[in-house]
């Protein structure tokens, strides 16, 4: 299956074509200029580089130039239509696109929403999708978030302690970004030291003209430097980082505006402030060894807070199995991984200072280990995939939730793990949150007018407490909580497995809010697992609602579950629910598909 990765820049369009059953790159290049006079296309191919004038005045028209090239007479396509799929590279996703998707209407929509906190990157990578779209109908537009990877930070992580409201009410809060990046640093990592990702803690470092340092624990984001946009954490090569929020204060009080102060933070500041010869690392290591005092400077910032993030991270995870050093930096400065590393000895962390010097990971496979022999912490650098990262999502994508990962040899039914979760009634709502209190969207679940809220209460049992649980919303007649038995047993209460909103003679709890509690007297349930479908899903599987079906797993916890209750309405989505307990037993996850396997 061929793949084109395109990611549209404010004025720049990159592009590599895969052919993805060998993950070959057939073609790659970039036009640049795109919406002045003067565009240049480069590319690569057959191991050549290539260079021609074109009229860009628009993506569309810079777009139409690449893919007239892909079926020229260098090109590596025949046709456009066997192209398949397209993977577009969207900065900001928000908190409702959270995983790679097929882009629709609604999809367009959220994406234009999210350029207040992306005003330059996502209308770009819009006008990509919609002239790809109009160009290549035939093909499946999928959206890669840089956002997606850290959509599961932990609350601690992402909110910032302002009021509250700005978050619930606003969206402000940290996202992350470099994602494709960080996923693609773990997933090469998890492949160098043969060690499954569910068992790796890492701090992957891009160091590219735009920088950011990620903590991840166990394939997952737990932290990552960037925040609610890319100017947060380390230095980079235009933009701030880290400073005292009243650094823009103040600059607003002397008169600058919003704009002004954007371009301060975003496009004056990072090495070329500092270093005032350039935003380019090379530049500015060339003027520091003639000693240019302040390109030393620059460099010296930028390593020290490196450091600090490392060593921040390394706390969040409790000691790091690597560190992970990738971009045009972190792949090519032995001086910066030096000294970034410097001193940390006692996390474990000793560079071989010969191997560092003649490390070339893109020559050597991707990885290079750059640490001494005997320390128990890696170093490892790696040059980075984005494209093949979001290359590899979209093939996922468009071969339906993780097909690559189960066969599937009966009717495909897509998984939805339910995590632990609270439906609220309206006077339970107005005890623990206010009266009339209205819940805020967080994001929308598969069930259509589903949505997890942004607010959350604690579960309080005679044996335990659970803090933060998301309510599930819109409001219901009766309160229901749904756990699993895990759960169950860690707070000392003892629900039967029930449907849900049959609640008749069920434990109760004690639900905790920002503004009270409620002592519930029954409501408590571990959930029969179920899967709902739309009429004509029952048609295609010959069943009815309310029957009861058995369905196989393959993969490598193979497994049949039976008792799955069927439920037929025409406002369902085809999708199974299992609690946390029972996915994880059959190693399932949202991205899992089972198969009907007959009637019981
Ligand atoms: P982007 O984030 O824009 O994709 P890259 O990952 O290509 O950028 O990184 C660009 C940065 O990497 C620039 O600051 C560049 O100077 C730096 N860089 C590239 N090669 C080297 C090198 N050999 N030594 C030091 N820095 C380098």
């Amino acid at each position: 299956m061929k793949i084109l990765v395109i990611n549209v820049g404010s004025t720049s369009i990159k592009y590599h074509l895969y052919e993805m059953d060998t993950e070959e790159v057939l073609a790659g290049g970039t036009v640049e200029r795109v919406g002045s006079p003067g565009s240049q296309h480069r590319w690569r191919a057959n191991g050549r580089a290539s260079q021609a004038a074109i009229e860009a005045p628009s993506v569309r028209a810079g777009l139409d130039a690449v893919l007239q090239h892909l079926i020229g007479p260098e090109g590596s396509l025949k046709v456009l239509s066997e192209l398949k799929a397209v993977g577009h590279r969207v900065v900001h996703g928000g908190e409702k696109l959270v995983r790679p998707c097929v882009v629709t209407e609604e999809v367009k929509e959220v994406i234009r929403a999210c350029a207040k906190f992306a005003p330059i990157h996502n209308p770009a990578n819009l006008a990509g999708i919609e002239a790809a779209q109009a160009m290549l109908p035939q093909a499946t537009h999928v959206a890669v978030f840089d956002t997606a990877f850290h959509a599961e930070l932990p609350p601690h992580a992402y909110v910032y302690a302002v009021p509250y409201e700005l978050y619930l009410e606003r969206g402000l809060r940290r996202y992350g970004f470099h994602g494709p990046s960080h996923q693609y640093m773990a997933a090469m990592a998890s492949e160098y030291l043969k060690t499954d990702l569910s068992r790796l803690k890492l701090v992957t470092c891009h160091l590219g003209g735009g920088a950011s340092v990620c903590a991840i624990d166990g394939g997952r984001s737990v932290d990552t430097s960037m925040g609610m946009t890319p100017l947060e954490g380390l230095v980079m090569g235009t933009r701030s980082g880290d400073v005292d929020p009243a650094l823009a204060i103040v600059l607003g009080r002397l008169g600058n505006s919003a704009e002004e102060i954007d371009q301060v933070l975003n496009r004056r500041s990072g090495l070329l402030g500092l270093s005032g010869v350039s935003a380019d690392f090379r530049d500015i290591e060339k003027a520091a060894a003639e000693g240019n005092d302040r390109a030393k400077l620059a460099i010296e910032v930028f390593v020290h807070r490196l450091r600090k993030y490392i060593g921040a991270y390394a706390a969040i995870l409790g000691g790091p199995d690597a560190i992970v050093f990738t971009g045009g930096i972190g792949e090519n400065s032995a001086s910066v991984r030096q000294a970034a590393c410097e001193g940390l000895m006692y996390m474990g962390v000793a560079l071989d200072a010969a191997k560092n010097r003649a490390c070339d990971a893109r020559g050597s496979g991707g990885v290079v280990d750059v640490a001494a022999p005997r320390a128990p912490t890696k170093v490892l650098v790696i040059a980075t995939d984005e494209e093949r990262m979001i290359a590899r999502e979209v093939a996922r994508v468009t071969a339906g939730p993780t097909a690559a990962r189960v066969r599937v040899t009966g009717g495909a039914i897509p998984i939805g793990v339910s995590v632990r979760h609270v439906h609220l009634s309206r006077a339970d709502c107005d005890s623990l949150f206010g009266p009339g209190y209205e819940l805020t969207e967080r994001r929308p679940i598969t069930q259509p007018g589903q949505y997890v809220c942004r607010e959350t209460v604690d579960l309080i049992g005679p044996k335990g407490e659970l803090a933060r649980v998301a309510i599930i919303a819109p409001l219901r007649k009766e309160t229901q909580v749904e756990v699993s038995r895990t759960d169950a047993i860690a707070q000392g209460v003892n629900p039967p497995l029930r449907e849900s909103g049959k609640l008749e003679g069920t434990p109760g709890l004690t639900l905790r809010g920002p503004k009270g509690t409620v002592a519930l007297q029954r409501g408590v349930i571990v959930a029969l697992r179920h899967v709902h479908m739309r009429p004509d899903d029952a048609r295609r599987f010959g069943v009815q609602d309310r029957n009861v079906i058995r369905v196989r797993v393959e993969g490598d916890r193979e497994m049949v579950f039976g008792d799955v209750v069927v439920r037929v309405d025409e406002q369902f989505v085809l999708d199974m629910h299992l609690d946390t307990d029972e996915a994880n037993a059959a190693g399932l996850t949202n991205d899992s598909v089972v198969s009907y396997d007959g009637l019981q």
